[in-house]
């Protein structure tokens, strides 16, 4: 049975097959990569950032071509699936134009030598392992620092969106990268721990869930390879107090439904004090059960379906796991009928510590609001969780509200507004959503080489 292949969530169909690499494929795979990047790496920099550019114009230029793909092989609705492609075709802009100042090289001020730099140097070939929910942005994070860097790329999509990843690889070339320097793999799990053994690659990144980052993190500890892991999130939009509930509403329904709650950085907790929690509950049922689903192909639709049937399956074994033990549900709670793999979107309260619903991250159109008493009980109701990918701290008192977001034990905290994704701001997590920054001069500053040169 094929890996690789388009199946349409919306249908159920199966689109289109892809054969996995031999073993031969892997070392050729290798080979080019470590062989590319002797040449990409001697590539003026300026010449790399002009190929950069280059591609965040073909982005731009083949917008509808790239929503619609995505569209098809992990359901997003094409209206979202055209932000996607814009957000990628700006993070290839910010690499092309900051790039060549971020690699300037630093001279520091210290004695006993007529002078000491260090310089920023590419390490080599990185393998990129990517998942479905967001297939050309994650791509970007990774892909467009490091090339701007001078490393090369081999790039391991998830296995239900071989189009996109193709057709990634063909912009590239169209942007006049060297065929080496970025290489599409359709490699299994094994064949990947294979290539980061390998003395021709230097690191990998991952985005996807724990038990990947694990297991991917195990194989290059045990290679000494360099790794950033981009993992699962339980984040916390937590309602300190409103001068506009209907607003904060509407925002909480577009952040933890759009991508059909898909997102490791959507507020899956929402955390509200007493006063407000009877308005923000009842509201956002109300906002939940009104959110219109269909076919992600639709320039209308808003929620699309999960991407594939066992996603949906998982989520509602969570769903029933909560219900079974207690919890109340204020809107929807199953699959929809019919072809597809759709999920009504789900409000869940009375969630308590011994439900998975509690612990586990929720993939899917499903969010829990849990009540505190004070600022404190928010605070220790956000960071009770194993994950820490952003959150975001609602009130009209800023000073209050800073104080709070930045008690949050996350990578990125926001005041007012809800996981904000731009090129120039960093990336990431802490505890067990990951290690490591992508995006901005961060996403520039994991597989390099420091390179002290000193001359007396
Ligand atoms: P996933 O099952 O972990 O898959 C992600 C990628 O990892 C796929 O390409 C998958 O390929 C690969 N993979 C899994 N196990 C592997 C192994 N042992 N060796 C090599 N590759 C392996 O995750 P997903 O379900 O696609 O994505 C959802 C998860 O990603 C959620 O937890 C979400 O929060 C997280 N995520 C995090 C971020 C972030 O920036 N922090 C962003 C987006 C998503 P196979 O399917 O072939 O195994």
């Amino acid at each position: 049975m094929a890996k690789y292949k388009t199946v349409n969530p919306a249908t159920g169909e199966t689109v289109r097959e892809f054969t996995t690499l031999d073993d031969a494929g892997v070392e050729s795979a290798l080979s080019r990569a470590h062989r590319g990047y002797l040449h990409w790496r001697t590539t003026p920099a300026e010449e790399r950032a002009r190929i950069l550019g280059r591609t965040a114009d073909l982005y731009a230029e083949r917008e509808d071509e790239l929503a619609r793909m995505i569209a098809l092989e992990m359901g997003k609705p094409v209206r979202e699936a055209k932000g996607e492609v814009k957000l990628s075709s700006a993070i290839y802009r910010y690499y092309a134009d900051n790039g060549p100042a971020l690699l300037e090289a630093e001279r520091l001020d210290v004695p006993g030598a007529d002078e000491s730099v260090v310089y920023r140097r590419p390490i080599g070939a990185l393998v990129g392992v990517m998942p479905w929910n967001y297939p050309y942005y994650q791509v970007a994070r990774f892909a467009a620092p490091n090339l701007m860097l001078g490393n090369t790329v081999l790039l391991k999509h998830a296995p239900n969106c071989p189009q996109s990843a193709l057709l990634m690889e063909e912009i590239f070339r169209q942007a006049g990268l060297p065929e080496d320097a970025y290489i599409n793999v359709f490699a299994t799990n094994e064949q990947i721990a294979d290539m980061i053994a390998d003395p021709r690659v230097q690191g990998v990144s991952l985005t996807g869930s724990e038990r990947a980052g694990t297991s991917v993190a195990e194989t290059a500890g045990r290679n000494l390879k360099k790794v950033v892991l981009e993992l699962g999130g339980s984040d916390v939009f937590v309602v300190l107090d409103t001068d506009d509930m209907d607003a904060t509403v509407k925002t909480a329904t577009r952040a933890r439904l759009s991508n059909a709650g898909q997102a490791c950085n959507s507020p899956k907790r929402f955390i509200v004090t007493e006063p407000n929690y009877d308005e923000f509950v009842s509201k956002l049922a109300e906002s939940f059960k009104a959110t219109p689903t269909g076919d992600p192909l639709d320039a209308k639709t808003v929620l699309g379906p999960l991407s594939s049937q066992s996603a949906a399956d998982s989520l509602i074994e969570q769903i029933e796991d909560a219900v079974a033990k207690g919890a109340t549900l204020l809107a929807g709670g199953k699959k929809i009928d019919g072809p597809g793999s759709y999920v009504e979107p789900t409000l869940l309260v009375d969630v308590t510590p011994e439900m998975r619903a509690y612990s586990e991250e929720l993939f899917g159109p499903v969010g829990v609001v849990y009540k505190v008493a004070t600022a404190d009980e928010a605070v220790e109701l956000a960071n009770s969780s194993s994950y820490g990918l952003s959150g975001s701290v609602w009130s009209t008192d800023l000073d209050g509200a800073r104080e709070v977001a930045d008690r949050l034990d996350v990578g990125m905290a926001f005041v007012n507004e809800h996981g904000t994704t731009l090129p120039g701001l960093p990336f990431g997590g802490v505890k067990r959503s990951g290690v490591g920054r992508e995006l901005g001069p961060w996403g520039m500053d994991e597989f390099v080489n420091k390179k002290l040169v000193r001359v007396s």
